[in-house]
């Protein structure tokens, strides 16, 4: 019997060549795990090859470290058979641990199966020699290599398939398990080695025109390096990106997530938003149709909201629509929504398992908003008016049903505010009438259906005449002539205040140059100016060129600002009003006494005249809190050389009155009401015939 021996440095390499194959195979499972789509097949033919490759010449490696006393070659196309069987028994042991689930049976099988194909390219491999006659194995030792094959796939694929996710130390892991499996598959070799024998007198077939010489073992060992080093370091680079990308994704997600999150709630108070609530009221239309329950819509809108914001500033009135929302939401069960889709607006939603909940949680809420607020060491005082639509029953769509409670909420507020009221179909009728007097408005100035009316101002002393008050009157072709409570609102609410404030400049100053021509230089003409317009930049431009295109002296013109209107936003308002007071514009500071005044503004205003709200010249004859407010004003009014007019004066003893405290001029229906310019020309002239007779 031939005995061979071994190269020792060969077996040494052969045995890292093992190792590092195995190392590469697990790289690629993890590859396998976390790819996705037409990757994975790539991944796993890549392995198959990789591995294939690395198992083979480990094999091929410690043929070549195997001598024995006669010359060897290797037949090529067996050879190359035994290369593709290590491949194919690979790419079945990747497919297999990539799989999602790994039962027993499934590992015992497969470990047969990869057992099996490892032996076979082993044994096919040697068969390769071609020796003649055939090598004699050893049952004993054959079978131990078998063995081991099957014990040593089962090992593999049992790591392979446990280490395939990014668990922490996964490297070190995977290095240890690589060395493991490395020993087993060269134990198996050489054991399948170690059972060969060979006859004396054997010879070589394959010597003839098969591989041999010197060279052929460092040529498979750079090829082999070659493909696991490629495919290690492909790995590494895509599992590099992966977490890259990872990162990006996450990231991505977070940034949708907040996207959302801010489409669909309010920035200020983190309610839901308009958005959100249409959404959550249709999941309560849809539930309580299929389940036979009922929910209510609560609109609830603060009133006396404007003042604080307009008197405080904005930063105040923010944080106080804050606490009402969280004072709302207090005693809300996690089911119900509180959104918040307007200025001062907020809209519950709520299921009920009788209406009755609906009239105790409005109650409730009406009282806790009616709380005393504290903001910023302000005690604040508001209240809140709620509209109540039901569902069955008050609408069918979110829009219906948002749109009846809208119209409830109105109901309370016109029932004296703080309080709630249910739906009612005659409401509804309401919120149609407004939307029909909104179109019929924007086509008012078009159509010349506005007029000014003038209300005479005397002098208190004189009595003479001094001027004029020109006040807004809407000659509507179905409803007749409107007043401005009737449509000044809206017209503020829809912005439509500019063009048609615009066009009362213009027009009360035609008509105040129509009057300068005819001798009455020294009137003044008043103008009323609403918020809106206050803040509108072309403010000080529309009023020059005004008094440009009707050629009048400035102080023909009185601008007309609430005192409200004048202290919210006091700095910006400043500047407004200094640039009209630069210009020679007189100011006059509207419906005194009923807004939070403070006196540094006041001081600092460059107004000339103070008007006295009507509702104190009123009730001056029955109430002495007014007398005195009233003599406190005009005290106030004379100690910063401000002009006093009382406005409203409806009687002898209210003008007598107000004449004593020392008002400079008086303005109500005693003396003359709001007339066309024709009417107002003959009253004052019938008035002025008739003083002068008596
Ligand atoms: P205001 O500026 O306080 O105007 C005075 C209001 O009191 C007028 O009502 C006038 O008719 C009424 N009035 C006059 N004398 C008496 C009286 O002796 N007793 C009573 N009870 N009332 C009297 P009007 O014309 O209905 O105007 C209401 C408000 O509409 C005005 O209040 C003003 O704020 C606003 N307004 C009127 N015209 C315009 C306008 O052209 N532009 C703007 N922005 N607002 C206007
Ligand atoms: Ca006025
Ligand atoms: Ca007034």
């Amino acid at each position: 019997m031939l005995t061979g021996s071994y190269s020792p440095a060969l077996v040494v390499i052969s045995l890292f060549v093992a190792i590092l194959a195995s190392y590469t195979a697990l790289d690629l499972t993890g590859r396998i795990a976390t790819a996705k789509g037409r990757a994975v097949y790539l991944w796993m033919a890549g392995g198959a090859l990789a591995m294939g490759v690395g198992v083979w010449s480990m094999h091929f490696i410690g043929m070549l470290a195997f001598r024995l006393p006669i010359a060897l070659g290797y037949d090529i196309g067996i050879t190359a058979l035994s290369l593709l069987i290590a491949v194919l028994s690979c790419g079945f042991a990747l497919w297999l641990v990539s799989q999602p689930r790994l039962p027993m049976w499934q590992l015992g099988f497969g470990a047969l199966v990869m057992g099996a194909g490892i032996s076979s390219m082993h044994y096919t491999g040697m068969a390769a020699l071609r020796m003649t006659p055939g090598i004699d194995y050893d049952p004993t030792l054959f079978g131990a290599s078998l063995l081991i094959a099957v014990g040593a796939s089962a090992a593999a694929l049992w790591i392979a398939f446990n280490l395939r996710r990014n668990t922490p130390y996964v490297r070190l892991a995977r290095s240890g398990a690589a060395v493991i499996m490395g020993v087993a598959i060269v134990g198996m070799h050489y054991t399948g080695m170690a059972a060969a024998r060979f006859a004396d007198g054997s010879f070589c077939g394959a010597i003839v025109n098969g591989l041999s010489g010197s060279g052929l073992d460092i040529l498979v060992l750079i090829t082999t390096l070659a493909v696991l080093v490629i495919a290690l370091l492909t790995s590494l680079l895509d599992a590099r990106l992966e977490a890259r990308t990872a990162v990006l994704a996450d990231s991505l997600s977070q940034a949708n997530e907040e996207l959302i999150h801010l489409a669909l709630h309010d920035t200020l108070t983190g309610l839901p938003n308009r958005t959100l609530l249409s959404d959550r009221i249709q999941q309560a239309t849809q539930w309580a149709t299929e389940q036979d329950g009922c929910f209510a819509l609560m609109f609830i809108d603060l009133d006396g909201f404007k003042p604080v914001n307009d008197a405080f500033g904005h930063h105040m009135g923010d944080q106080l629509l804050r606490e009402v929302g969280l004072r709302l939401r207090e005693d809300l069960r996690s089911q119900d929504t509180l959104a918040r889709i307007g200025g001062d607006e907020f809209v519950l939603l709520v299921q009920l398992h009788s209406p009755d909940d609906a009239v105790r949680l409005a109650a409730r809420q009406v009282g806790l908003i009616n709380q005393v607020f504290r903001v910023a060491e302000q005690e604040l005082n508001i209240s809140a008016s709620i509209g109540i639509a039901l569902f069955p029953g008050n609408g069918v769509t979110p829009q219906e049903l948002l749109m009846n409670a809208d119209a409830a909420m109105y109901h309370a507020k016109s029932m004296g505010k703080n309080g709630y009221s249910f739906f009612d179909v005659s409401m509804n009728t309401n919120a149609r009438k407004q939307l029909q007097l909104l179109q019929d408005l924007r086509n008012a100035l078009e159509h010349r259906q506005l007029k000014l009316y003038y209300q005479p101002k005397f002098d208190a002393g004189s009595g003479q005449p001094v001027g004029a008050e020109a006040l807004l009157r809407w000659e509507h072709p179905q409803h007749g002539l409107l007043m401005p409570d009737k449509f000044i609102e809206l017209a503020e609410k829809t912005g439509l205040i500019i063009p048609i404030g615009e066009w009362v400049l213009d027009e009360a100053c035609r008509q105040m140059q129509v009057w300068y021509a005819q001798g009455y230089k020294s009137w003044r003409i008043a103008v009323n100016l609403s918020a809106l317009q206050f803040c509108h930049a072309g403010l000080v431009k529309s009023v020059a060129d005004a008094l440009e295109r009707h050629q009048l002296p400035p102080n023909s013109l009185t601008l007309e600002i609430t005192e409200t209107t004048a202290m919210s936003n006091a700095d910006a308002s400043m500047t407004v009003l200094q640039k009209l007071s630069d210009m020679g514009v007189d100011l006059s500071i509207d419906d005194f006494g009923t807004g939070y005044s403070s006196l540094m503004y006041l001081k600092r205003l460059p107004a000339n005249e103070l008007k006295i709200d009507r509702g104190f010249v009123r009730d001056l004859e029955h109430d002495s809190d007014d007398a005195a407010i009233v003599s406190a004003i005009v005290a106030l009014g004379q100690a910063l050389g401000l002009r006093i007019v009382a406005e409203g004066v409806e009687t002898d003893v209210q003008q007598n009155f107000l004449t004593r405290l020392g008002c400079d001029s008086l303005q109500g229906y005693l003396l003359g009401h709001p007339l066309p310019a024709e009417d107002f020309m003959l009253e004052i002239c019938r008035e002025r015939s008739l003083s002068s007779t008596k």
